[in-house]
């Protein structure tokens, strides 16, 4: 069984997508961690990520990257926003989550173009989105607890930005798959959102 979970920034895609592999015993792909590696590693190549080619020269990092903290960052989010807006990139990056995706067994992957590109033929599909205000603000909270000092409304610019690029860009926008679920949480609890999605693959 393939599942599909895609969803812009700050939605609860990752969340919702690791609940669905631990029930269904599936393994799990964050293909958001992808696009920050290559933003990071341009960043450390001294490259300009608005650049296709340095960002593309990124697309050879190391495996261990892929446990660095400082993927994690907001800023590193922001520069694999701007990396992943470039079709080279995605095309470096597009045989590993397939490979992933088509595994015997199955797998769960999130994104934004798992549904509509790397598995059309995935079994279940969730877009799980929730206001640009409400995901501003759980994004905030988050940070705050991290001890990040940053206000609302750079975050919630931070969010509008995101989801500019994410929808903008001619190759994958970031869109909901026609036959995907459509699961906007914004009035949801976490445990609530988790139910209905598992409850939707379960059909
Ligand atoms: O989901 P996450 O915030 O980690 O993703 C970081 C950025 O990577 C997104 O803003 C998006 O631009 C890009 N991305 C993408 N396609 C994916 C996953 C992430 O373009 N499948």
């Amino acid at each position: 069984m393939i599942i599909a979970v895609d969803g812009p920034t700050a939605s609860g895609k990752g969340t919702i997508a690791r609940a669905l592999a631990a029930h269904f015993g599936l393994p799990v792909l964050d293909t958001g961690l992808l696009y920050r590696a290559v933003g990071y590693q341009t960043q450390l190549n001294h490259g300009d990520p608005d650049n296709a080619a340095d960002a593309l020269e990124a697309c050879d990092f190391p495996a261990s990257l892929l446990d660095d903290p400082a993927l994690r960052y907001e800023s590193t989010g922001s520069l694999a926003s701007r990396v992943s807006v470039h079709a080279e990139v995605r095309r470096a990056l597009l045989q590993r989550q397939v490979d992933f995706a088509n595994q015997p067994g199955g797998a769960v992957l999130d994104g934004r173009d798992i549904g509509t590109v790397i598995a059309p033929h995935a079994d279940a599909k969730l877009f799980v989105t929730a206001t640009p205000e409400e995901r501003a603000r759980r994004r905030h909270a988050e940070m705050l607890e991290r001890g990040v000092e940053v206000s609302y409304e750079a975050v919630l610019a931070d969010v509008h930005a995101r989801d500019a690029r994410d929808t903008g860009r001619a190759d994958a926008p970031l869109l909901r798959a026609e036959d995907a679920l459509l699961l906007d949480n914004s009035d949801m609890g976490v445990d609530e959102a988790i139910a209905a999605a598992i409850a939707f693959v379960s059909e």
